[in-house]
């Protein structure tokens, strides 16, 4: 008999297998119907030798002192500051949009005009959200902003979600907002490491060799449900398939990925170029900038993204839309109603757009709330 069953190897998964294992001294049975641990945080290394990130480009950035105390126990860090460019009309140009940005799409004396109207509009490294900053009551304002949103955002989001910046929840556009300052990082995290060794290196740290720990891959939850004797079930799976889908599916998007393999050191200036107005797919990321490898050969994954079909490809994104919260919230009260029996945790399970850090977060709370001395 298990005292727990987590469906799910991913970051939820494995922080919570690891916590009760460790902390509680309690046996759990972790399972995943992918055949491997790491959920989409998941690399392994390719026929070159090369890290690759199967499930798309996953960079590691955080404020919170909690979850890089906890994850430094199961792996060493590489500092990586991740640096993004946008080809617009046919130039490069940072991303966040920032002073720089300006600078290198304006003329000289255009630039320094809107320059100094963000400056004594907002200050000196403000961080405006677009649809924010196209409400300014300033007309030369909005139309900066105007220009910013058609050539950043609009066609990115058109091709990411299949849906316009003002149809999304405002948090998604403002992950990304316009920064008044010369800082050219797409993050500004206090903590930006890559794990030294990789993701799936640091999960088996968390939860390889440990005795109150059986691992089961390739194993789908409906398939043991019934044959397995445990107390309780942690479910870090889509929360609408765990209730046979009772309300409806929860909406998804997807990627298809494609990876390039180029006879070159280098291939692209920097980490990620997004493409909001060309072609089909939204962004080409170079892993040997994320991974810090040393190659005369180098792979660049490309993201096409695609409506989610179930069974057909991966629920990569809930997609943060009222509808969607409030279709979710009846899976939540649902859940609620079983919460004795099932602890749901996670980015598919909590139909929440986590980052790495907030899913650690979330995970650490879960067990200190609900499972700790239970
Ligand atoms: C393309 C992409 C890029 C991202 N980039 C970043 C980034 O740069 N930085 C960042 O901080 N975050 C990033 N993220 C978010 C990050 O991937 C998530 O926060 C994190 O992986 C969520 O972990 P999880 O354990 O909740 O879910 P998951 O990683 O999805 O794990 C859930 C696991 O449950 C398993 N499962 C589902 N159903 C069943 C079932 N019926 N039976 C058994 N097992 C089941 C799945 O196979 C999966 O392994 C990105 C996400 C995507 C999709």
């Amino acid at each position: 008999m298990y005292d727990y069953l987590i469906v799910g190897a991913g970051f939820s998964g494995c922080v919570l297998a690891e916590r009760i294992a460790n902390e509680s001294g309690k046996k759990c049975l972790l399972i995943d119907k992918r055949d491997h641990i790491g959920g989409n945080a998941y690399d392994y290394q390719n026929e070159d030798g090369l890290l690759i990130h199967k499930y798309g480009p996953h960079i590691f950035h955080t404020n919170s002192q909690k979850v890089v105390d906890y994850l430094s126990r199961f792996t060493k860090w590489n500092e990586y500051e991740h640096k993004v460019l946008a080809l617009v009309d046919g130039k490069y140009i940072p991303v966040p949009f920032n002073l720089n940005s300006l600078h290198q799409i304006f003329r000289y004396e255009k630039a320094i005009h809107y320059e100094k109207l963000l400056l004594s509009n907002f200050g000196y490294g403000s961080k405006i959200p677009i649809l924010q900053l196209r409400n300014s009551p300033n007309p030369e304002i909005i139309e900066l902003a105007d220009f910013i949103y058609q050539k950043i955002f609009l066609n990115y989001t058109l091709k990411q979600w299949e849906l316009e910046p003002e149809d999304l929840d405002s948090a998604v556009t403002a992950r990304v907002p316009v920064i008044v300052s010369h800082d050219d990082r797409y993050f500004q995290d206090s903590f930006q490491s890559m794990p030294r060794y990789g993701y799936s290196a640091m999960f088996e740290n968390m939860i390889g060799n440990n005795p109150n720990i059986e691992l089961a891959l390739n194993t789908d939850y409906k398939s043991i449900i019934k044959s397995v004797q445990y107390k309780k079930l942690i479910f870090t799976g889509p929360i609408d398939e765990y209730f046979d889908y009772s309300y409806g599916p929860l909406p998804y998007r997807s990627l298809r990925f494609e990876h390039e393999i180029y006879d070159y050191e280098f291939f692209q200036p920097t980490g990620t170029v997004n493409f909001p107005n060309n072609f089909e797919y939204t962004r080409r990321t170079e892993m040997k900038y994320l991974t810090f490898e040393r190659s005369s050969k180098s792979v660049c994954m490309v993201e096409y993204p695609l409506p989610y079909i179930i069974g057909e490809n991966e629920p990569f994104y809930p997609i943060p839309q009222v509808v969607n919260n409030d279709l979710y919230n009846k899976y939540a009260r649902a859940a609620e109603k079983i919460s004795d029996d099932v602890i749901f945790c996670g980015r598919l399970a909590d139909y929440k757009y986590y980052n790495m850090d907030q899913v650690v977060a979330r995970a650490l709370h879960v067990f200190e709330s609900k499972i700790i001395d239970k």
